[in-house]
């Protein structure tokens, strides 16, 4: 497999307020022809650094690409460094200089002397033509490698990467198809699916697996290369089966779906309802399942019952239960449940109640304490948890606990 380099060279790439994304973008085309992303690099305008970690990406991987600095101005070095790293010359080019006076000519503008510098090209490095604008980029080879030089704007990145290097690295890596599955588990932490998944990915040698933690749950990424497109869609469908047949019921999405999909599409395919009541959650609940189209038909109401008074008032709790138990109780979430099932008039409802923090934890009940309920024809439960994290991944984690446990109801 062919490793590949970004480098986004720009200072504004460094600073709080600007994110490198031409990066993620050639990354998803690299790896689509299967070509993988070892490393990236984000370099300021300096020469010295862009130089060194030009020729030290050359030095490591197969395919380099930069991104920006080849503006017309002072800071724009990319030409000049990348140059001296690969011990070449840069070379005039006055059809790159006239080519630009016309488009100057065409905006109705004089052509700036400093743009001149633009009419410079790697010697031997092909030239490629930018559409949309006025920086050319630049293609060579190394010794068996490629570097590709493109300009920063992403408008001009793209469609110079689509036209000019693309069909190059295409024909390189030679016929590579590579197939994708996202499992998604809940319930379960890091250590104890990779504990499940590993003897099993391992043993798919040409299979890229990896195991991650996010927010509130575990991914499993399998990637499944070869040159035949049936091949790759077998392997990772058969290594997806086999990892979701050995990690069972906590594994609620296997083609990458999110949680609030998932659950809409069992209310769906039964043709049954849903309601909400929410405290320390805030209508998170309401928003995830609103966000799917076509929610509406199974997501009937949600109620923020923030107040112990909204509690007894639209869920009809009484004042005994929040006297005797608290609002953050087992009780307290099956009655909530309970009484937005009544009052919704749906098949099924749940509940959260918790505490979020920062404050308002005790050594009984600490921040992260979360009560959950459940409320169906025939069942009302709950679920204690403490869950770890600051106020907004409590309340994160909160809202995919409660979906869940409405999912294994649903199971
Ligand atoms: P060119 O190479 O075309 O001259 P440049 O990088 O020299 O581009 P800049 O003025 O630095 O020109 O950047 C142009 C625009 O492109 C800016 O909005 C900049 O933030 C954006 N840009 C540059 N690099 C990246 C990147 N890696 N990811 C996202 N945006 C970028
Ligand atoms: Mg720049």
């Amino acid at each position: 497999m062919l490793s590949a380099e970004v480098i986004a060279i720009g200072s504004e790439l460094l600073t709080p307020d600007k994110t490198d994304t031409n990066s993620l973008w050639l990354t998803r085309e690299l790896n689509n022809i299967g070509i993988e992303v070892m490393l990236k690099t984000v370099v300021g305008d300096d020469g010295a650094r862009l130089e060194e970690a030009v020729s030290d990406a050359l030095r490591r991987s197969d395919i380099v690409i930069t991104t920006g600095g080849l503006g017309p101005t002072e800071d724009d070095i990319t030409r000049q460094f990348t140059a001296n790293a690969i011990g070449r010359k840069l070379v005039y080019h006055d059809d790159i200089e006239a080519h630009l006076r016309e488009r100057f000519k065409a905006w109705g503008r004089e052509m700036p002397e400093i743009n001149k510098r633009q009419a410079y090209v790697i010697d031997g490095a092909d030239i490629l033509p930018n559409p949309n604008g006025s920086a050319v980029g630049m293609m060579a080879e190394i010794d068996g490698k490629i570097l590709a030089i493109l300009p920063g704007p992403p408008r001009e990145n793209q469609a110079m990467f689509t036209a000019h290097v693309f069909p190059k690295l295409k024909a390189v890596a030679g016929e590579v198809y590579v197939r994708r599955r996202i499992l998604r588990v809940s319930g379960l932490g890091e250590s104890a699916v990779d504990e499940i998944a590993a003897p099993i990915y391992t043993s798919y040698k040409d299979v890229q697996t990896s195991v991650l933690f996010n927010k509130s749950e575990v991914e499993i990424h399998v990637a499944a290369r070869s040159d035949n497109a049936d091949v790759s869609k077998a392997t990772a469908d058969k290594l997806a089966d086999e990892l979701a047949a050995a990690l069972g019921k906590a594994v609620f999405s296997t083609d990458g779906e999110t949680m609030e999909q998932v659950v809409g599409s069992q209310l769906k395919q039964r043709g049954e309802t849903l309601s909400v009541a929410e405290s320390c959650t805030g209508g998170l609940i309401g928003q995830r399942l609103t966000d799917v189209p076509g929610s509406s038909a199974y997501f009937m109401e949600g109620a923020i019952t923030y107040s112990n008074e909204a509690k007894m008032r639209t869920l009809g709790l009484s004042a005994e239960i929040l006297e005797q138990h608290g609002a953050v109780s087992a009780e307290c979430a099956e009655a909530m449940a309970a009484g937005m099932r009544k009052y919704a008039g749906t098949d099924h409802a749940i509940s959260i109640t918790g505490i979020a923090g920062p404050d308002g934890g005790s050594d009984e009940k600490p921040v992260g304490t979360v009560f959950i309920g459940y409320a169906g024809a025939t069942v009302v439960k709950s679920a204690k948890l403490v869950l770890p994290g600051d106020r907004y991944l409590i309340r994160w984690r909160s809202s995919q606990a409660a979906l869940d446990y409405l999912r294994r109801q649903l199971k």
